[in-house]
């Protein structure tokens, strides 16, 4: 007998769509510390619209945007969505997943009822001008992250997403595997291969902030791919030990080091002279981990305030510093000398267009990377796994939430 709500797991049938679903929620009264911001509620099912797809969400991946939602800063997702129109009072985080298509919305060619799937974070306009006169849909004005600034994420039962979201599921991966790597991987990808001639290249070195972290397990590999040679930068022993079994060519520990956060003030010499001094003991340590003295044609940022002076620094002369996230702070200084008398290009990057999606999605399935899932939570633990990685003790790599997947399939 069809029924109006299923329990996680319980799958209804094939193509039937319930009136109602379990959703992990962040309400405006919660923000705060994630591991209560989330909770589990029943909400209704979303519906495709044309070119839209509703997919039955087996697994999710745990990244850094929802911890940034359930704190309610520095952006307030609800409050943002309700100026805009929306009359959802609550937010559905989740901007990666792995699933099987349940129904399609009118239009959709590329996908149909039963497949299994891949889901990619970032959702546009492909009618949008700015894209029909030839823009990368990550650089439209249409563009939005699925899960995080546009509703209806993966922390559900159910989700409704574009067609073009929707990316074929590596056979060898198991459904938590595949819900994991999205997110990380094509971020990175796009920052190591898509801003030419800034591209990986055999024997150059890159330096890679957070190298246990999502983004930098998935750079390491990327890089070793491409023939680069990845220097990590890590906190922790094991996390040294995680990096060099993952491909590093090379570790620094970033605790052994105290020029953090923003420069001091030029006109104190003293001060800047201390920091120009452990800025150099930290290029002298990546010359080490290196073993020839090579500064990084590419520095993959992601930490922003602590370490971006740090980065301009040492990165190399008409070398990259590419960054797509500030977990440390948003006000990065940049000592502007580096980087006009070097050369150096400061870029930002954010998320993925198809293309590299499509490109991590097979460098997955042909087994050349792993997708580095280090812990599979269930469905209540959504927000102590966010809270871990708010309070940087989470697990190496990337982290997967079971939704309707069973334990047995992990
Ligand atoms: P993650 O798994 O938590 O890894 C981040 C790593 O950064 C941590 O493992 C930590 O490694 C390091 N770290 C944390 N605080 C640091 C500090 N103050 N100084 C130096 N290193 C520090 O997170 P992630 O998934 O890789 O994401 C990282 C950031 O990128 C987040 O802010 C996220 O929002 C952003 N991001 C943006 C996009 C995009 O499309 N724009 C996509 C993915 C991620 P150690 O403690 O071992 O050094």
């Amino acid at each position: 007998m069809k029924k109006l709500l299923y329990e996680l797991g319980e799958t209804p049938p094939t193509g039937y769509v319930p009136e109602q679903m379990y959703a992990s929620l962040i309400r405006p009264e919660r923000y705060g510390p994630p591991a209560a911001a989330f909770q589990t509620e029943v909400v209704d099912v979303p519906r495709p619209g044309r070119g839209q797809v509703l997919v039955y969400v087996m697994a999710a991946g745990v990244n850094y945007n929802n911890v940034w939602a359930a704190m309610g800063r520095p952006f307030d997702v609800i409050a943002a969505r309700r100026h805009a129109g929306a009359v959802e009072d609550y937010h559905i985080g989740g901007s990666e997943g792995s699933g099987i298509v349940w129904a399609v919305g009118d239009g959709v060619e590329q996908v149909k009822v039963g497949d299994h799937i891949v889901l990619s974070s970032c959702q546009w306009n492909e009618s949008a001008a700015d894209i029909r006169a030839g823009a990368d849909p990550m650089t439209s004005a249409t563009q939005t992250v699925w899960g995080y600034e546009a509703n209806f994420g993966s922390f559900a039962q159910f989700t409704v997403v574009d067609e073009y979201q929707c990316h074929p599921k590596p056979q060898r991966l198991s459904w938590a595997e595949a819900a994991a790597f999205m997110l990380t991987g094509a971020t990175a990808y796009r920052q190591l291969t898509g801003w030419y001639p800034n591209v990986v290249r055999p024997g150059e070195p890159v330096l890679i902030w957070g190298g246990a972290g999502g983004l930098g397990s998935m750079a390491t590999q990327i890089v070793r791919t491409f023939g680069g040679r990845p220097i990590a930068v890590v906190s922790s022993p094991d996390r040294a030990d995680y990096c060099t079994k993952l491909g590093a060519h090379g570790v620094i520990d970033r605790r052994g080091y105290t020029h953090w956060g923003r420069i001091p003030d030029i006109s104190d010499a003293e001060a800047s002279g201390a920091w120009l001094s452990e800025a150099r003991r930290f290029g002298a340590a990546f010359w080490e981990a290196l073993g020839e003295r090579r500064a990084p044609k590419i520095v993959l940022e992601h930490v922003g305030q602590d370490s971006i002076p740090t980065s301009m620094y040492v990165c190399d002369t008409a070398g990259m510093v590419v960054i797509c996230g500030g977990t440390s702070g948003y006000h990065g200084d940049v000592d502007l000398r580096y980087l006009w008398m070097r050369q150096k290009r400061l870029q930002g990057s954010h998320f993925a267009n198809f293309q590299q999606c499509r490109a991590i999605v097979d460098l997955i399935a042909s087994g050349d990377i792993s997708p580095c899932l280090s812990y599979v939570g269930e469905f209540d633990d959504i927000g102590a796994v966010h809270q871990m990685m708010r309070d940087n003790n989470h697990h190496p790599g990337n982290m997967a939430l079971l939704v309707n997947a069973p334990s047995s399939t992990v």
